[in-house]
């Protein structure tokens, strides 16, 4: 099926979507983006992306490409065209393009450039991988340092989750300084009698939004939170783990560079989470 996708104030279909290809996006990663997810028709905490999203433009000097909103109404209009009922919507900003390259930003009225499309995935709630749980192998973090901003610069994450793929694993865990940061595209987690431990909010990782919700739920559930760097060597002796994203919501983790964690299957606090999460993102879906 063709999409309907959205680029710069027009509905296409995704076969008649153009940029220009001195966009700034393309030439320099001058872009930043968010994931919302869909589910049941509806949007998980659009209000948490679309906040997210006005800091990385503001921490980039970027202009906002449109209002809130009407952020809101292309996400709709998009899931109601495309008949998402679960899936994804993707958004990008660029700082657009003045018709060539040049490392000095482009004067400031320079519109920007704003894409959104879905990806249709019918049974993302209910994913077989969460039932599995996630085998990861660990990898140097050596991304730039200011990963709290969500750019596009994605490809040392994309060849993370190549070496775990050649490694057998689904995903990688990245380490600063002998100390676990994230996932190529998610936050991390462990377990320790009964303790959730993370690594603190930095320039250092992405500042999840589905680690707020996640943390402000456990802690709803009288859960005990530690916000702390954690070694990879504590990973791999921990109860269990478990990773958030937007797109996989909690995704337990089984094993860590070939150390089985547990029994080997989902924990129960990451598998309670994942429950929680979904009720009540699914309450309060838009
Ligand atoms: N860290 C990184 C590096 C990511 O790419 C993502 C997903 N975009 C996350 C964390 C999770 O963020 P969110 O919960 O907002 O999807």
């Amino acid at each position: 099926m063709t999409r309907t996708v959205y680029v710069n104030g027009e509905y296409l279909p995704e076969t008649e979507a153009t940029i220009s290809i001195f966009d700034r996006g393309f030439l320099m990663a001058d872009a930043v983006y968010e994931v919302t997810s869909v589910l049941g028709g509806k949007l998980i905490d659009f209000e948490g992306h679309a906040v997210r999203l006005k800091r990385s433009l503001d921490e980039l000097d970027m202009a906002e490409p449109c209002t809130k909103d009407e952020l809101l109404d292309i996400h709709r209009k998009l899931v109601e065209v495309n008949d998402i009922d679960e899936g994804l919507i993707y958004l990008q900003v660029t700082r657009g393009s003045d018709g060539d390259r040049d490392f000095v930003f482009p004067s400031a009225d320079t519109k920007p450039t704003i894409v959104l499309f879905t990806q249709n995935k019918p049974g993302l709630a209910d994913s077989p991988a969460a039932q599995k749980g996630a085998k990861v192998i660990s990898i140097e973090d050596i991304r730039w340092g200011r990963r709290d901003i969500k750019t596009v610069q994605l490809l040392y994450p994309s060849m993370g989750k190549m070496m775990a793929k050649a490694a057998g694993a689904d995903d990688a865990w990245m380490i600063e300084d002998g100390y676990v940061t994230e996932g190529t595209s998610n936050n991390a987690y462990i377990v320790k009698y009964g303790k959730i431990i993370t690594r603190p909010l930095s320039n250092d990782i992405l500042h999840g939004i589905t680690r707020k919700a996640v943390l402000r739920l456990a802690e709803e559930a009288q859960m005990e939170i530690e916000e702390r760097l954690f070694t990879i060597d504590e990973a791999k002796d921990a109860d269990e783990a478990f990773t958030t994203s937007a797109s996989a919501f909690v995704m337990p983790v089984v094993e860590i560079d070939g150390a089985q964690l547990g029994n080997g299957t989902p924990g129960t606090i990451a598998k309670r989470l994942r429950e929680i999460y979904l009720d009540e993102s699914l309450k309060a879906a838009i």
